[in-house]
């Protein structure tokens, strides 16, 4: 099977072309760097993705916030839900914790931006 990607490792957004082979890459052409073949090999077997969002602070306004490192694509849902079901406590800073291990994923959701 083939697939067709557009690799979202930078702006230039090399079109991908994936031969792939029991859920697997098994060749990768159109990539400019060592990047799109890696982000092909993970897209076709087991996608992930960086989430960010924003969670409630405790004076009502929203903070933004993102996952530490990418999540499995399936779970994105699952761990918005999760921010969005937390209220931080005020002052936070960038890099502080907002939500520990969004929705099991082992991945934990970070403040971007300094607030309180
Ligand atoms: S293959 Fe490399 S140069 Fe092309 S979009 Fe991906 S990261 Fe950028």
């Amino acid at each position: 099977m083939t697939r067709e990607l557009i690799c979202i490792g930078c702006p230039m957004g090399c079109e991908l072309t994936v031969e792939v082979e029991n859920g697997k890459a098994v060749s990768v052409t159109g990539n400019t760097c060592g990047i799109g073949k890696k982000y092909a090999g993970t897209e076709v077997s087991a996608p992930t993705r960086m989430v960010t969002t924003t969670v409630m602070a405790d004076n009502g306004k929203p903070v933004p916030v993102k996952t530490r490192t990418a999540v499995p694509k399936e779970k994105i849902s699952d761990v918005v839900r999760a921010v969005k079901s937390t209220v931080i406590k005020l002052p936070v800073r960038i890099g502080d914790t907002a939500v520990e291990n969004a929705a099991d994923t082992g991945v934990d959701v970070i403040v971007t931006k300094n607030a309180g």
